[in-house]
């Protein structure tokens, strides 16, 4: 039996370099660390990552940005026929979406276009 090492590693812990008193593991600001309580020497705890709080920033679609071009419609535009009637040529064909052209918190515009004639219009909700 050889090289039987009696390392005893217990759980981390660790001794203060100042004063050697046993230091105890503890969340201050949302970090862990290992902090003295008898002469008040703090170490940041290994092993752990100290950056948990992640930032996400979801982008839903409504934050977006559209720019409007109204020569091309969305994907996602409808095509509704004989409710809406083109003003210029009174087709009854037409592609529906809406967009939020503005600020995320006004109602978005709905646009219009005609199947027949391309006309494109708008309208506020
Ligand atoms: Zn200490
Ligand atoms: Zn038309």
């Amino acid at each position: 039996m050889t090289g039987v090492s009696a390392r005893r590693r217990r759980g981390g812990l660790k001794f203060c370099p100042k004063c050697g008193s046993l230091m105890i593991p503890r969340v201050r600001n949302g970090r862990k660390e290992l902090y003295c309580p008898k002469c008040g020497y703090t170490e940041p705890l290994e092993g752990e990552s100290p950056y948990k709080i992640k930032v996400k920033i979801k982008h839903s679609p409504k934050e977006r940005l559209v720019v409007v071009d109204k020569s091309q419609p969305p994907p996602d535009a409808v095509v509704v026929k004989g409710q809406v009637r083109c003003p210029k040529c009174g087709h009854d064909e037409v592609m529906v979406w809406m967009m939020q052209t503005r600020s995320a918190d006004e109602p978005p515009t709905r646009f219009y276009r005609c199947l027949k004639c391309g006309y494109t219009w708008r309208e506020y909700a």
